[in-house]
């Protein structure tokens, strides 16, 4: 079969593979939408999780099955299915323990196109198929649908890690397609006032209509003091990162009121070391606290999260800004997540 790869770190290309087997627990999928994701350009350009030679990237989907193992109950060939980005193996301890995406050892319930092949394949294998796949409900759009594998469970993760609670003062740093996210998940959860940073029109104009009470422009001046200005100096309850980089976490904990929360998502792919402000950090005491992690993945949160398209509770197509159609656009999709044009905010293609 054909797969769309990391050849090494910046090099990516076409390559040829074996048909992916199929073990009893899990099931064989065709890519029916899916969609680059910044992580891949993390992955590839930055090198972030280190070198990686051949393997199919990508890992937001909605497909086919097309095979499933003997022991696979509640899935057959030809079921329409969301795929996560996140596939845990449910019976680790880990996922007993509750941290289902670090199954395996840490961020390794994160398979595709980090430790096996992605889903820009024409197959692709999906480990406990009862436990991740989730059916695709009657009359979604696909492309739509395709949200729901990392985009809407990534932002809202970061929600739920800052623990958003109603007539809370948030900021969500960054409003590329996770950072919306968070923004729709917090507005959901009930939050005030809602600052939303970025810089992009598009992104801006989109953030506005899931929620976003205020902008900060990042590029017209230091976000803590915009944000200390709209706050009289208060600061915020919440802060949720869903961009930036290593410095980051330093203006989230300046930002934020003593008994502050940061949920962070963003995935930081380069830099050493992570600064966090003793001052501001209350010397140590300042109840300010951090929570930073992989979205969780699995079925049950794919199910739950697709409710909200089909009650129209949350329109995840307002992301989509380019569609492609055919499995020979996977390349320039993910060329333009590269990119990054001013016009962009989440490109998606149709396989069919
Ligand atoms: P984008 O690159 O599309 O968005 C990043 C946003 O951050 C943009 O709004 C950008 O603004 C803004 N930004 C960039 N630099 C700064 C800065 N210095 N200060 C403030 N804002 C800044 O990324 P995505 O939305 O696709 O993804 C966000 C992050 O989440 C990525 O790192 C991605 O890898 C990660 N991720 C994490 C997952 C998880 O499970 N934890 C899963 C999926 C993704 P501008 O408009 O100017 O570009
Ligand atoms: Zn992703």
């Amino acid at each position: 079969m054909k797969g769309y790869a990391m050849l090494g770190i910046g090099k990516t290309g076409w390559i040829e593979k074996d048909r992916p087997q199929c073990g009893p627990l899990d099931a064989i999928v065709r890519p029916i939408a899916i969609a680059p994701c910044t992580s891949d350009v993390h992955t590839v350009w930055e090198g972030a999780l280190g070198d990686r030679h051949d393997m199919i990237l990508g890992h937001e989907a909605v497909g086919e099955v097309v095979e499933v193992g003997s022991l696979v109950r509640d899935f057959k060939p030809g079921d329409k299915v969301i795929v996560p980005a996140i596939t845990p193996d449910w019976n680790s301890l880990e996922a007993q323990a509750g941290y289902s995406m670090h199954s395996g050892g840490m961020l390794a319930g994160w398979k595709f196109s980090n430790f096996k092949d992605g889903v820009f394949g024409e197959f692709f294998h999906v480990n406990d198929a009862d436990g991740n796949l989730a059916l695709l409900p009657d009359g979604l759009d696909p492309c739509a649908a395709t949200m729901l594998s990392d985009m809407v469970p990534t932002g809202f993760h970061g929600v739920e890690l800052a623990d958003v609670q109603f007539g809370d003062t948030v900021v969500v740093i960054g409003i590329g397609p996770v950072g919306l996210m968070a923004v729709a998940g917090a507005n959901l959860r009930g939050a005030g006032h809602i600052y939303a940073v970025g810089s992009r029109q598009v992104c801006v104009d989109v953030a506005r209509k899931y929620g976003a009470t205020d902008i900060v422009n990042y590029r017209e001046g230091d976000i803590v003091e915009q944000i200390l200005d709209k706050t009289h100096g208060k600061g915020v309850d919440k802060v949720v990162i869903a961009g930036g980089d290593v410095n980051t976490m330093d203006q989230a904990i300046r930002m934020l009121k003593p008994g502050g929360r940061v949920g962070n998502v963003n995935y930081l792919g380069s830099g050493d070391y992570v600064k966090i402000p003793r001052i501001e950090w209350g010397c140590g005491m300042g109840h300010k606290s951090i929570n930073a992690g992989l979205m969780p993945g699995g079925r049950l949160r794919m199910e739950k999260l697709a409710t909200l398209l089909e009650t129209g509770k949350l329109d995840a197509s307002l992301l989509l800004t380019h569609r492609f159609k055919g499995f020979e656009n996977i390349e320039a999709a993910l060329m333009l997540m590269k990119q990054k044009p001013k016009d962009l905010i989440k490109p998606v293609v149709l396989l069919e």
